[in-house]
């Protein structure tokens, strides 16, 4: 079946308010319904891409509660959280630890606009002192319940859409796709594997670069008549 004209415009359109300064880690949050309900809402937010470090021999697994985020923001995974954080780092990201410390502040008192990674800790245990060591600033959600925390997925949540909120205060959404790190070779390499992931699979595999599309998305070469153009 072909791509059809409405769903690629929609796809580009989704891609061009993605942003690729906004990000989460998560350290060891194993449980599939938090993982999954962490990336629906970045898919919602606009964020481009999650990060997280399992527990080892523990595979990172999603349900239901995704409903198909995992395709549209890809779950980097790291083999340990001072890589992952370091990495992020020197990329210029700020590392908000979700951690009532003495440090700590309100997330309503931060500034979310420059890039901003939020790092969320496991469920049992929260995060670990190595990540901790590496969090540029703590920060909590204040509580006046009888429980001490919020569930992982809520608190993220709350955090990402305060970050869009601040982010649309300053008129720091994109718009047009230049949230997208990289530039228009980037984009038009997502916008592809968005549109074609059997093409761009078989591509990868082929070790040869995705075919243009046309305005209309469709695939301007002759491909294999094999290989699926599906959906
Ligand atoms: N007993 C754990 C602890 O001491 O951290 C509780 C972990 S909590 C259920 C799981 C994660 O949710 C935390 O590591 C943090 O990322 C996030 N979280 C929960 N409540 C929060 C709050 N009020 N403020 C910020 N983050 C919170």
């Amino acid at each position: 079946m072909p791509l059809l004209p409405r769903r690629f415009e929609r796809l580009q359109s989704v891609l061009n308010h993605r942003m690729g300064d906004l990000t989460v880690v998560m350290e060891q949050v194993d449980k599939p319904h938090n993982l999954s309900a962490i990336l629906r809402t970045c898919d919602a937010v606009g964020v481009l891409e999650a990060h997280v470090v399992s527990l080892p021999g523990r595979p990172r697994t999603f349900n239901n509660t995704a409903k198909g985020s995992q395709k549209w923001v890809p779950l980097q995974p790291h083999p340990s959280i001072e890589g992952c954080l370091q990495g992020l780092k020197d990329q210029g990201f700020r590392i908000y630890g979700t951690h009532l410390s003495v440090d700590a502040v309100d997330y309503r008192d931060c500034d979310f606009t420059g890039p901003s990674c939020f790092l969320m800790g496991a469920e049992k245990w929260g995060m670990s002192d190595e990540a901790l060591a590496l969090v540029d600033q703590p920060l909590f959600i204040p509580m006046t319940g009888m429980v001490q925390s919020l569930n992982v997925s809520v608190a993220a949540a709350t955090l990402l859409f305060e970050a869009l909120r601040q982010r649309e205060r300053a008129g720091k959404v994109p718009s047009a796709g230049e949230g997208i790190p990289g530039g228009a070779d980037a984009y038009q390499r997502i916008l592809f594997e968005w549109a074609y992931p059997q093409v761009a699979d078989w591509c990868r595999r082929e070790g040869r670069p995705y075919p243009a599309l046309t305005e209309e998305g469709e695939i301007a070469e002759d491909l294999p008549r094999t290989l699926k153009l599906r959906y």
